[in-house]
């Protein structure tokens, strides 16, 4: 039997579904997952004070704070993609976020502020020892912000909880970012992706098995002072936010890669963002873009097999 529940956790809602031979093993398989995910939160969140995240971001500058290895392969892993990507993701952009004001009102900063923040971010402000799982602020205004992969990562600890619990099928979406295990009511999920500018309007359709699909864009949630919207990715290297050109969705086997990868590609812009794509068709990615009213999608070989066909009605790059 099919068996659903939804949380409210990370600042959104996270609704998982699966089949399970009765009720109660379906709610106490999801209750695990759910345990699963408070668990990733009281690792990731920038949001509350006792996280682990939060302890390493109000350290002073200098002292190493051992983290538990989960978080500590989280962050090394995320420190590396921002190296791969190269520097278009980087989850150490708080001194930008906080030169914006992103999680407040939001602010334009000066020229001088904003080449202030800059050397006060990136992951290059802290130090890694791999022995020790502990990380060292370089930089006293330096900090991590998870939110580009903290839901992926979120994802994966639930998907794994759920596995523990025998379920083959399950379906889970977590504030946007989709999760399919094993098969749906058809051979796999039917999920729709969003408009890139109209979040709530579904634009293309895409079908899924093991795997997770994660969009990012700038119309999801923004700040706007002085009349200029203000999306809340930012391309640290220019310190400046993403302007609003569409939206990136990218289909992977990891939920953390999927999440860190729809946020990069989003940075990079549709060209590089194909261009990066090509060669690498182990993961799916689709660029949608609002070209005069009308949106055109492109992608790279590795979404074909995830493609509705009644949706395709634009071309593969
Ligand atoms: P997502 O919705 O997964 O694309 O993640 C966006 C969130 O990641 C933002 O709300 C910020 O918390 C954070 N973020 C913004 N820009 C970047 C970036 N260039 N690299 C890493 N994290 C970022
Ligand atoms: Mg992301």
């Amino acid at each position: 039997m099919w068996v659903e529940r939804e949380v409210f956790v990370m600042g959104t809602t996270l609704r998982i579904g699966v089949r399970a031979p009765s009720r109660a093993e379906g709610v106490g398989a999801i209750q695990e997952a759910f345990h699963a995910v408070r668990r990733a939160d009281s690792l990731l969140s920038t949001w509350r004070e006792d996280s682990e995240i939060a302890r390493l971001n109000r350290a002073p500058v200098g002292r190493p704070v051992a983290l538990p290895l989960e978080l500590y392969r989280l962050l090394r892993d995320s420190e590396r993609w921002s190296r791969e990507t190269g520097g278009a993701f980087d989850p150490g952009i708080g001194a930008l976020v906080d030169a914006w004001d992103l999680r407040g009102r939001g602010r334009i900063p000066s020229r001088i502020e904003l080449a202030e923040a800059r050397s006060r971010a990136g992951m290059a402000r802290f130090a890694f020892a791999d022995r020790s799982h502990s990380v060292t602020k370089r930089h006293e205004d330096a900090w991590i912000d998870t939110g580009a992969f903290g839901k992926g990562a979120a994802l994966g600890a639930a998907r794994t909880a759920l596995r523990r619990r025998g379920i083959e099928s399950a379906f889970l979406n977590f504030g946007g970012q989709v999760l399919a295990l094993g098969a749906g009511r058809g051979a796999e999920w039917v999920v729709p992706v969003a408009h890139p500018a109209r979040r709530d309007q579904p634009a293309m359709r895409i079908r899924l098995r093991d795997r997770s699909a994660s969009t990012s864009s700038q119309s999801e949630r923004y700040v706007e002072p002085e009349g200029r919207r203000l999306g809340h990715i930012l391309d640290p290297r220019t310190g400046e936010p993403v302007p609003a050109w569409g939206s990136v969705t990218v289909v992977a086997e990891d939920p953390t890669l999927a999440d860190i990868l729809s946020t990069a590609l989003l940075v990079l812009g549709p060209e590089a963002a194909l261009v990066w794509a090509r060669p690498h068709d182990d993961v799916g990615v689709l660029v949608l873009e609002e070209l005069e009213g009308r949106v055109v999608a492109r992608w790279n070989h590795g979404l074909s097999p995830f493609l509705v066909s009644d949706s395709t009605h634009n071309r593969g790059g």
